[in-house]
């Protein structure tokens, strides 16, 4: 048979308690005003832990009025690549928002996270007349980035995770001229926040350039939610920062902010920009909308801030969970069963909490990665921890 390969592979993560399965989500938000953190799956009512929508912005009224009136200025789809016919005013409308909002001089929007990632690393690692780009990546960066690096022509790094001696050591071993050191602002299966002083200072002091996925932190640190980027101060300086529009901004696509002389560059040589549609002008116009509430509404930062704090009080002292400062709570279990038994028993309770098992994370750091969105209340942060209390004895 051919691809003999399919039905092994399946077969081995069956048997390691690594399989995936999709679950369809039937309704969100199920009370009106339509802001809750409720899904519906199989007929059965959840509150949802496992969300991205860090600051509850989905379905936000202002946020899906805006996208109307995007569909009816521009229409659902570009129709195009950006280079053809496909950009227009309401993406240029959102690239100037963010180079405001970011304090950066330059803008271009992906169609996705994952793409931009791949999209950066694979133009910026070059050989050039056996000069080669040098990536150094913190081991827990995101599969998209340890994707591009790999797939490009650069010489790839990974230093234990924030770990600023080694990264310093590697940097001290390396004269090459162009390097670029990658880190996520915030940690997608840890919630810990990157070293982002130090992370500078090392770039500086190596002239090297530091490139920040934002993923995890847009929208959530910052006085008007800039993401991690915004705690340099005076002249230090982070080169690139790129952030996926599907989580806290809570519509679709991605973006990359960066100086004129690279978005030019990329602009005439990233091929995920290139050879693929414009995001949907209307998704960028509610994107517009959804940054505005963003910036003003802080009250969703420190939403997240008290109700994280509720969490972590009312948890039993020996459950092992990692220190954070975002929204993201990472319960480690260990192996890959444990943690889908917990994750079911907390199901039969009304709560939603994906199990996150290897390769998303190391073997044997299976973990329930629990979010706490600015749209939970009191009670439901008290019955999660109850049941989880219960559930880890
Ligand atoms: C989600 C995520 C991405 C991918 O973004 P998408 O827009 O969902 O493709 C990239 N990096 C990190 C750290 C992420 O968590």
């Amino acid at each position: 048979m051919a691809f003999e390969f399919i039905n092994d592979n399946l077969l081995v993560q069956k048997n390691a308690s690594r399989y995936r399965q999709r679950v369809c989500i039937q309704q969100v938000n199920t009370d009106s005003p339509p802001q809750n953190t409720k899904i519906v799956m199989n007929g059965k009512t959840y509150i949802n832990f496992s969300s991205n929508d860090y600051l509850g912005l989905n379905n936000h009224p202002k946020i899906n009025q805006a996208m109307q009136e995007g569909i009816d200025k521009f229409g659902i789809c570009s129709s195009s690549s950006n280079l053809v016919t496909g950009f227009n005013y309401a993406h240029k409308a959102l690239e100037d928002k963010i180079c405001e909002w970011l304090n950066k001089p330059r803008c271009l929007l992906f169609s996705s996270g994952f793409a931009t990632n791949e999209a950066i690393f694979k133009t910026l690692g070059q050989t050039i007349n056996q000069s080669k780009t040098h990536f150094f990546l913190d081991k827990l960066s995101h599969a998209s980035m340890i994707d591009g690096a790999y797939a490009s022509k650069a010489s790839v790094k990974r230093f234990a995770h924030n770990n600023m001696a080694q990264l310093a050591q590697l940097l001290s071993l390396n004269d090459s001229p162009n390097k670029l050191i990658a880190s996520e602002g915030i940690f997608s299966m840890d919630g810990d926040q990157a070293k982002l002083t130090r992370l500078e200072a090392l770039t500086k002091q190596h002239n090297a350039w530091l490139y920040l996925d934002d993923a995890h932190s847009i929208g959530l640190i910052g006085n008007q939610g800039q993401g991690s980027s915004s705690v340099l101060k005076g002249d230090s300086e982070c080169h690139i920062i790129m952030a996926t529009l599907g989580k806290a901004i809570a519509t679709s696509g991605a973006f990359l902010a960066c100086n004129e002389v690279l978005h030019d560059y990329l602009i005439n040589f990233a091929r995920h920009y290139i050879y693929s549609t414009a995001i949907s002008p209307a998704i960028a116009w509610a994107t517009i909308q959804s940054i505005e509430l963003i910036q003003q509404e802080k009250w969703r930062r420190d939403k997240i801030v008290e109700l994280s704090q509720l969490f972590i009080n009312e948890l039993n002292g020996n459950i092992k969970i990692v220190p954070s400062d975002s929204s993201i709570h990472a319960i480690i279990i260990g192996n890959e069963q444990r943690s889908l038994e917990v994750s079911e028993k907390l199901k039969k309770q009304g709560l939603w909490l994906t199990a996150i098992r290897p390769p998303t994370v190391a073997v044997g750091t299976s973990r329930l990665r629990v979010t706490i969105c600015a749209n939970h209340n009191v009670n439901e942060i008290k019955l999660l921890a109850q049941c989880l209390n219960k559930a880890l004895i």
